[in-house]
């Protein structure tokens, strides 16, 4: 007989974890399923400075603490791409992580969101090759060398402060005159004789130079202007698009893709709850992810008081 779990996790980032803490903690058997290492964006994320009770810790330290924490309370781990959620008869979740399948009572979707591609001759070309989207992992590649980082949020402004560390020279292209990024980040880029901005223009092609990137080419939006950036590195933070294919036959996502909840983290469909970057919100951060976790673990553990004991 196949085990049913009270409850699977898709995803282990902190909304997935957090998750499993509250569920274990209140006597469910509980599963988080894993494509990659438990933590998800906090793995590839370098200084963390705005989560309740740490004023700074790096990313691969909190993961690491809040998966000893969900183990700890008697939450399983599997590895996992889960590749399609179906409901049976019965109401029982199957999990189709293509070569083996998990089956629940309730599922929480925590699969959080993916990079967006800027679409541009070279960009898939030039990948690994100079064009990345994660400064942790790649940063050190260019060390004494020039950057380029691509778009005006938080993640662009944050990634350009720390490749200034270790790079010659960051030089920021957007798309506008004005970043997106909370303003303490800006004042710390405007301040960093490092980093350099190119207001107003968009990548129009990534230009290769002996196998490798060698320089990225900009269009100015407002004159039309080409030009070129010489560059080793560039780096591309344009935004995030949840990760929801999995469950497209549930039909619990918006038009862009983001599950819809309610204010119990509750999907449309019964026994279907979600948590984190995931579901249609207006701040993704970890500790709003770690809030949501908790809610919809407690939202689980109350369905399945109510409807299956
Ligand atoms: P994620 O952290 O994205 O975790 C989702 C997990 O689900 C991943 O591990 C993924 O592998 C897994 N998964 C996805 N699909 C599947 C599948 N099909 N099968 C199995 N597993 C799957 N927030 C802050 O508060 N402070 C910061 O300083 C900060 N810095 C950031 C820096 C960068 C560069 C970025 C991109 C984000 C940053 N954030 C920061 C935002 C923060 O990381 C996210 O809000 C948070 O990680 C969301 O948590 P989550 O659990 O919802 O999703
Ligand atoms: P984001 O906030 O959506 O910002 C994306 C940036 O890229 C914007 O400046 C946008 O320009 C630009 N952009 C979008 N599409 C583009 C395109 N096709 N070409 C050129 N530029 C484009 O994404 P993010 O910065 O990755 O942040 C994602 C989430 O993670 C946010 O909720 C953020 O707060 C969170 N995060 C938090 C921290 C932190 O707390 N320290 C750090 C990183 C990320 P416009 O401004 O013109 O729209």
């Amino acid at each position: 007989m196949e085990k049913v779990y009270d409850l699977a996790i898709i995803g282990a980032g902190p909304a997935g974890m957090t998750a499993a803490i509250y569920a274990a903690r209140a006597s469910l058997s509980v599963v988080m399923i894993e494509r990659g290492a438990p933590g998800g964006q906090m793995v590839n994320t370098f200084e963390i400075e705005n989560y309740t009770g740490f004023e700074t810790i790096t990313g691969p330290e909190l993961s690491m603490k809040m998966f000893e924490h969900a183990q700890a309370a008697g939450a399983e781990y599997a590895y996992g791409n889960v590749e399609n959620v179906v409901i049976a008869e019965d109401g029982t979740k199957v999990i189709d992580c293509g070569d083996h399948q998990i089956h629940a009572k309730t599922i929480i979707i925590a699969t959080g969101t993916k990079h967006r591609l800027l679409n541009v001759p070279g960009e898939s070309e030039l990948s690994g090759r100079g064009i990345s989207w994660c400064a942790v992992c790649d940063g050190a590649f260019f060390r004494g060398k020039k950057v380029v980082v691509i778009g005006g949020g938080d993640s662009a402004v944050e990634e350009a402060i720390y490749l200034a560390g270790l790079v010659e020279k960051v030089t920021i292209v957007h798309r506008r005159d004005e970043l997106r990024a909370q303003k303490i980040l800006q004042k710390r880029a405007f301040a960093d004789e490092k980093i350099e901005f190119v207001w107003d223009s968009v990548v129009e092609s990534f230009e290769e130079a002996n196998g490798k990137l060698g320089a990225v080419k900009i269009k100015n939006t407002k004159t039309g202007e080409i030009s070129e950036i010489e560059a080793d590195g560039a780096f591309i933070y344009i935004g995030l698009d949840p990760i929801t294919d999995m469950i497209k036959e549930l039909g619990v996502t918006d038009d862009a893709g983001y599950v819809k909840v309610d204010h119990a983290m509750m999907t449309p469909v019964e026994g279907v709850f979600a948590a984190g970057d995931v579901i249609s919100k207006e701040l993704r951060q970890v500790v709003t992810a770690v809030n949501d976790g908790a809610i919809a673990a407690q939202s689980a553990f109350k369905y399945i008081e109510t409807n299956l004991r």
